[in-house]
């Protein structure tokens, strides 16, 4: 038989456990009902919880979230190249090419949101954008070389990678609004902008490309 007793804040439990029984008394030995010890366990739980966590607070999430979006970025500066060399169209490939010069810029932003925040932009791996980044690798396993199919899905793939940047910076400029960060909000407001643009002229090469797609044999 074992004996557990906890007492956080003003709660006391005692737990017992005998061989084929549970049961939850309060200290002064009444049972304590299924929906009362659910009460407790809503009540106790988040807060052991929130203890061992990085992010209790929105500072703490904009943060965090703008850690994330400087390592999506700084992968993007990597893989950008790889589908500018994959494209065949040469209105598909100037954009990819110029959307790569602007990554570096976004990211030189993001340096900037950092030094204003005091903090440090390294220390995050963005795991969303790795995998959307892996698919577009697929992209070139899956497809034939010099194919308009495979033009039509790098498009695909790279509208993906913008619309998951859009929801990032999205998100952080409503956090730099919110606690009154004016200067980082209109320099992610800046990236938003050009993440929208990169999105819309992917969408606008695919109104050329998809048709010849589909006319491929
Ligand atoms: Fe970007
Ligand atoms: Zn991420
Ligand atoms: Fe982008």
């Amino acid at each position: 038989m074992a004996r557990l007793t906890r007492m956080p804040a003003q709660t006391a439990l005692v737990c017992t456990i005998s061989e084929s029984t549970f049961t939850l008394t309060s200290h002064l030995g009444h049972p304590i009902s299924a929906p009362r010890i659910q009460a407790l366990v809503d009540r106790i739980f988040p807060f052991y919880w929130r203890k061992n966590m990085s992010v209790g607070t929105i500072e703490e999430l904009f943060v965090d979230e703008l850690k994330d979006l400087y390592s999506a970025e700084k992968q993007i500066t990597k893989s950008l190249p790889k589908l500018a060399k994959a494209a065949t169209s040469p209105e598909l490939k100037d954009t990819f090419e110029s959307h790569l010069k602007e990554t570096f810029g976004q990211i030189e932003r993001l340096d900037r949101v950092f030094e204003i925040l005091g903090k440090s932009p390294r220390g995050k791996v963005c795991n969303g954008m790795k995998g959307v980044l892996e698919e577009g690798a697929e992209v070139l396993e899956e497809t034939e070389k010099g194919s308009t199919v495979r033009d039509a899905a790098l498009i695909s793939a790279a509208q993906r990678v913008e619309h998951y940047e859009m929801a990032g910076y999205g998100c952080v400029r409503e956090y730099a609004k919110l606690l009154g960060q004016k200067e980082i909000a209109q320099l992610l407001d800046e990236t938003l902008s050009e993440e929208k643009a990169a999105d819309s002229k992917l969408g606008q090469v695919a109104k050329q490309v998809n048709p010849a797609a589909l006319q491929e044999a």
